[in-house]
């Protein structure tokens, strides 16, 4: 009968071990996730066993933990490391609908149900098991110092040893990539990043990296505030002159897929028809995912790690301080303020407006909220307005991004790949197409019978993977090279167009250059003619002294001469 007992309790130790043994195995080096994950927890358990001398209390301790387990497995399973302080950040923000989306319903009561049922497996053993406490003597203390001694020295090695370059690098990027994540950077010393892989003590570390993350956030927002561009006019523009200038950021929207770059599917049907527009088929993201690859667009600013960093400042900021009034109005899911680096930009537009309750993950409003609100925001007084739209645009699951009767791609039609996504995916394109046209065919009217200046500048997030005869994943978030190239594309107004005619002809011959959406910021300040002391004239798209500059994605690879490789077109 005893024994009984004791090989349910082995086997809710060895339970217990799961996620570290899974993330050995799952990592592509084995013995060293195995010596950062699991061999901490032994020195652990069998330090609490050896001190309290009591099995039972330590299990009952530990019981709550089985709740999770079944979660942090599947993490591993599906993203190769443990889960991090950004996927706190994620679960924090998510409701149950976007859980669902990632997971499914299904999967989410299947890993609660495992989790409750060995949850009251471990605490019925520590209640019920004959098992008596360790008695007292040398051995009990012998190994009770040598499982301290290890636990110290082990932590003393964690914190000390000098990181190779590689795997730091490595690391950083993987905490960073590891999902379409909400912060920026981790907030972990490389000791703690080191001791937060493991299960479950590595939790303690990963909530404390999401609370000094969300500090350095915190603080950025008063950072931000004190950024002083100090921005003067190039050319002379009087205060009565109206001047609207309008940033679309789109979503998931690749060039290839645009028939304005020779798609050879009628994907634009209205864009087509308009005068004084410029398609680029050659611009690159630094990242594949949002909340990461939007900040370089909005600040042209990169840190050694190629993301944007926390304290510079936004074009929203820069065309405040110039007299413009700024809007924001974004058609995705509003996130917590403290929470994004790009709703603290967005914060600091005069109006904001989210205009979306639905999520990436499943049913969302559709983009054409965005074209209700800037009817509004056009009749605002102010002469000088600079709006930021962002739109849902193409974000998975393509067939709720747009309405009914832009369903025009159906099935049947043979091109590579499952049908069925590809069409929905060129659905979502065709319905971008009908934004884009009522955003500019607004902005016309309104600044035609005003006698203003405007453009339209719109540019995607980053690309998307659609399924093809080889490659079976869709989506963002890797590191494959159809997520870095994007979308996008300039508008100007009749009036601006014939006032400065240099730009339409450059912008014309300068379609296909290879652009980096880190020029996104200085392109649209010069394009407003607004200058300031830092500015680079090479960074400016339609400049005669713009310079190529090294195209880096995925923070650590040259896009324009990295090896392509595997089924998805991977760059390594
Ligand atoms: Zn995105």
């Amino acid at each position: 009968m005893r024994n009984k007992w004791w090989i349910i309790i082995i086997c809710l130790f060895f339970i217990l071990m799961i996620p570290n043994i899974l993330f050995s195995i799952k990592s592509e080096e084995h013995l060293k996730a195995f010596i950062l994950s699991a061999i901490p927890q032994i020195f652990f358990i069998v330090f609490g066993i050896s001190s309290t001398r009591n099995l039972k209390l330590i299990l009952l301790f530990l019981s709550p933990l089985y709740i999770i387990i079944p979660f942090e497995s599947w993490y591993i399973l599906n993203y190769n490391e443990p889960s991090s302080s950004q996927i706190i950040a994620v679960v924090k923000e998510s409701n149950i609908e976007e859980a669902a989306g990632l997971l499914g319903y299904y999967g989410i009561i299947s890993k609660i149900f495992v989790g409750i049922i060995l949850f009251i497996i471990a605490i019925i053993v520590s209640v019920k098991a004959p098992i008596n406490k360790i008695p007292k003597g040398k051995k009990q203390k012998a190994i009770l110092y040598v499982s301290l001694f290890s636990l110290i020295l082990y932590y003393y090695v964690c914190f000390n040893l000098s990181p190779d370059a590689n795997a730091l690098q490595q690391q950083n990027f993987q905490e960073n990539l590891s999902q379409d994540v909400n912060l920026t950077s981790g907030g972990l010393a490389l000791g703690e990043r080191r001791l937060s892989k493991s299960f479950p003590t590595g939790i303690i570390f990963r909530i404390k990296g999401y609370i000094s993350e969300k500090r350095a956030l915190e603080n950025a927002i008063y950072h931000i505030d004190e950024i002083k561009f100090n921005p003067f006019r190039s050319i002379e523009i009087p205060n009565e002159e109206q001047e609207i200038y309008v940033l679309v950021i789109g979503e998931s929207a690749r060039p290839d897929h645009f028939q304005l770059n020779g798609y050879d599917r009628q994907t634009n049907p209205e864009l087509s028809k308009i005068k004084n527009i410029f398609s680029f088929s050659n611009v690159v993201s630094p990242w594949s995912m949002t909340r990461l690859a939007v900040p370089v667009i909005l600040t042209g600013k990169m840190d050694k790690n190629h993301l944007s960093p926390l304290d510079a400042g936004s074009l929203v900021t820069i065309f405040k301080q110039a007299g413009f009034k700024t809007y924001w109005i974004s058609n995705q899911s509003p996130l917590g303020i403290h929470d994004s680096l790009i709703s603290i930009h967005a914060s600091k537009s005069d109006k904001l407006l989210y205009t979306n309750l639905g999520s990436y993950s499943g049913k969302s409003n559709y983009d054409i909220e965005i074209i209700k609100t800037l009817g509004h925001i056009l009749n605002d007084k102010a002469q000088k307005k600079f709006i930021v739209l962002h739109m849902i645009g193409s974000h998975f699951p393509y067939e709720h991004r747009y309405p009914k009767e832009f369903d025009f791609f159906k099935k049947g039609e043979k091109i590579n790949g499952p049908p069925l996504l590809l069409n929905q995916y060129d659905n979502t394109i065709l319905y971008t197409d009908y934004i884009l046209s009522k955003i500019i065919e607004l902005i016309k009217t309104y600044t035609e019978e005003n006698h203003g200046i405007g453009f339209m500048f719109y540019i995607s997030d980053h690309g998307e993977t659609l399924p093809t005869k080889e490659c079976t994943q869709f989506g963002h978030g890797h590191n494959y090279d159809p997520e870095f190239m994007v979308a996008s594309l300039l508008w100007l107004n009749e009036n601006y167009s014939n006032r400065f005619k240099e730009i339409p002809k450059m912008a014309e011959k300068r379609k296909d250059y290879p652009f980096y959406s880190r020029q996104v910021f200085d392109t649209i300040t010069s394009l407003a003619h607004i200058n300031y002391n830092e500015r680079l004239e090479e960074n400016y798209w339609f400049s005669e002294k713009w310079k190529k500059e090294k195209r880096w994605v995925f923070g650590d690879r040259d896009f324009d001469m990295s090896d392509r490789g595997g089924a998805c077109n991977e760059i390594r």
